[in-house]
């Protein structure tokens, strides 16, 4: 008997580790496609063809001649990335040639026409998915946020039922908003210009038109799954959400346990593991000298890897600078973002040179030597879909000072009276989520970080965690075989 064909999916998205990323959803394109292959499965990622996407690829070919991408010639090149995914990227450079952030401008602007690129990216998916363009159609056509968003709107308009399409919401506040007038260039029949579909608000929302028209919507935790279900958490979304509950599930995301290893990891000082966790100091030491921070320090060395945004609570932690530094303890802050949450860490290590540092930019080997050397990670976030750093985080034995939101709650242990006596927590969880809890939250970290011996559980519960991508590759396989 033949081997039956495995289920072949089409992954569409903006951003893919390692080729392009500004956040989370990069880490999560770039390896669950690997975690889905281990589980039988064949993944392809559909990308914007930028430069880094194109430049980036290996072992690359044309894999269509296209005759009109919005009304310009293009072709769709395969290629893998270097860590083995496989890749269509649509070269289309009068739409995505240029460096820098894909949706933002250098004044921190929308990018204008970014309505159109997705829009014709989205419908080029729908046509691969379908077997339309290239040799091959998928199963599965799983769109990731608003970029993707229009493409299961494009595969429902062509009468296609055969392909199954999966929208999954790695953060509801990028909504993919664009005036009505943009309808003329969609091609999409009129009446998907209405409540139920495209319309919001008198706007068009890409996010809304892949809630409309797909099978399946996933979120990227339990927690937020239910949040995005209510008035306050679902952002204009969530009577809608409400109405699709039957058909929205929460699985959480993990790290590709390859790139985030502190055993081999060539960007620390010391490799450090479960088994061995003493390394760990040498890194803190090391951290401590390029960063010019007193090594004398009695408290811990607090790290923030972040883009720094009222959603992460960082306005929240900058009042905090003092009271930290008056308990013995250090912060060790990397991330970019709003200038005035900027500014006020900036004055905070001015105020105190050899307790803070701040480094205000992007830098990924940076943030693994940042995770390595550190004691605790602040993820204060009012809202947070699944979030990775903490994962990351208790990969590298640094214990998360977290708000009991979103992943953050499905992630996190808080070192309560219970978990304390039965060892099992990794971090510290407040709520409601504002100053006096956070306030209440650092308190307590000192606390537990004067007892060395509960400390060290906790770290080692940290180092101890599950935080691959196993689990939720076969959660997502099983959603893929339901459909
Ligand atoms: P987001 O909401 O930004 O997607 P996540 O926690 O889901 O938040 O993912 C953020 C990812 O980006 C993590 O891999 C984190 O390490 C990384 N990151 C964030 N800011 C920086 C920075 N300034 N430098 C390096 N990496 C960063």
């Amino acid at each position: 008997m033949p081997a039956k064909k495995p289920f072949s999916i089409l992954f569409v998205a903006s951003e893919c580790f390692p080729l392009i990323k500004t956040g989370g959803l990069a880490d999560v394109v770039g390896a669950l496609p690997l975690a889905l292959e281990k589980t039988g499965l064949e993944v392809t990622v559909f990308l914007p063809g930028f430069p880094k996407v194109i430049a980036g690829l290996k072992n690359t070919r044309t894999y269509a001649n296209l005759k009109s991408v919005a009304g310009q010639k293009g072709k769709i090149i395969t290629g893998e990335t270097a860590t083995g995914v496989t890749v269509l990227a649509l070269d289309a450079p009068h739409l995505f040639d240029f460096d820098g952030n894909p949706y933002l401008d250098a004044n921190g602007q929308d990018r204008a026409g970014s309505g159109e690129k997705f829009a014709a990216f989205s419908k080029i998916a729908a046509e691969i998915a379908r077997g339309e363009i290239g040799r091959k159609s998928f199963d599965v056509l799983h769109a990731h946020d608003w970029q993707a968003g229009l493409s299961a709107a494009y595969l429902r308009a062509s009468g296609d039922t055969r392909v199954k399409t999966i929208l999954t919401i790695h953060n509801l506040a990028f909504q993919g908003l664009f005036p009505k007038s943009l309808l003329h260039n969609l091609a999409l029949p009129t009446d998907y210009y209405g409540p139920d579909g495209l319309e919001y608000f008198g706007q068009i929302s890409f996010l809304k038109a892949g809630v409309a028209y797909s099978d399946h919507i996933t979120t990227v935790s339990p927690t937020y799954a239910l949040e995005i279900q209510s008035d306050e958490g679902g952002m204009g979304f969530g009577g809608m959400l409400r109405a699709k509950a039957g058909a929205l599930s929460g699985i959480l995301n993990g790290i590709d346990l390859d790139v985030w290893d502190p055993a081999h990891d060539p960007e620390i000082k010391q490799a450090f593991s479960a088994k061995s966790p003493d390394g760990k100091t040498a890194n803190k030491r090391e951290l401590q000298k390029f960063l010019k921070l007193r090594p004398e320090a009695t408290g811990p060395l607090f790290t923030v890897i972040s883009r720094l945004t009222t959603q992460k609570g960082l306005d929240l932690l900058a009042n905090m600078t003092d009271y930290i530094v008056a308990r013995g303890g250090q912060l060790a802050l990397l991330g970019s973002g709003d200038s005035a949450i900027e500014n006020a860490f900036i004055a905070a290590a001015n105020k105190h040179p050899t307790e803070i540092s701040v480094t205000i930019g992007y830098d990924e080997p940076f943030a693994h030597r940042l995770q390595a050397g550190a004691d605790a990670i602040f993820i204060p976030s009012r809202f947070e879909p699944c979030g990775l750093t903490q994962l990351c985080a208790m990969r590298y034995g640094t214990v998360p000072v977290v708000g009991r939101v979103g992943g953050l709650n499905d992630t996190v242990i808080d070192a309560s009276p219970m978990a304390l006596a039965s060892e099992v927590c990794t971090g510290v969880q407040f709520s409601p989520i504002n100053g006096h809890m956070l306030y209440s939250a650092i308190s307590r970290t000192f606390d537990l970080y004067a007892t060395a011996s509960i400390w060290k559980k906790m770290v080692s519960n940290c180092l101890g965690q599950d935080v691959g991508w196993d689990a939720s590759a076969a959660e997502y396989r099983d959603l893929y075989a339901s459909l």
